[in-house]
């Protein structure tokens, strides 16, 4: 696999990193939805959440324990924010290695409203 996320996390091309460890790495959406927009990223090839096998569910829940904490360390984690994973093309998933969005800094609205 290789995608634009790939290329991030080889540092073939820009990105505003604010995590990285030997699982994943996070860095900021560069069209943000939201006044906090970052994608976390695992460095492990999945391409759709379709592709996820049962071992490698705790790829998943790296991803987003790490945003969790990322937002208890910025300060918004009491205030709230959303984590969003999209698939395949109903999905809006435009990059295929999987991602989880995490959207803060201001009240989001009802999902889907
Ligand atoms: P998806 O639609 O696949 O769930 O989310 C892909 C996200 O990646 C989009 O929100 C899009 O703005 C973001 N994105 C696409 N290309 C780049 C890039 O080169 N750099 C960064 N930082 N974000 C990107």
């Amino acid at each position: 696999m290789d995608t634009i996320f790939h290329k991030i996390i080889r540092r073939e091309i820009p990105a505003d990193i604010v995590f990285e460890d030997d699982h994943l790495i996070a860095f900021r959406d560069i069209a943000p939805q939201a006044p906090v927009h970052v994608l976390f990223v695992p460095k492990t090839d999945v391409a759709t959440l379709n592709d996820l096998t049962p071992d490698q569910a705790v790829v998943v829940g790296r991803l987003a324990h790490a945003a969790a904490e990322y937002a208890k360390r910025e300060g918004f984690a009491e205030d709230g924010y959303r984590i969003v994973m999209n698939c395949n093309g109903h999905g809006g998933q435009t990059v295929f290695q999987i991602h989880l969005h995490l959207l803060a800094g201001a009240p989001l609205g009802r999902f889907g409203t």
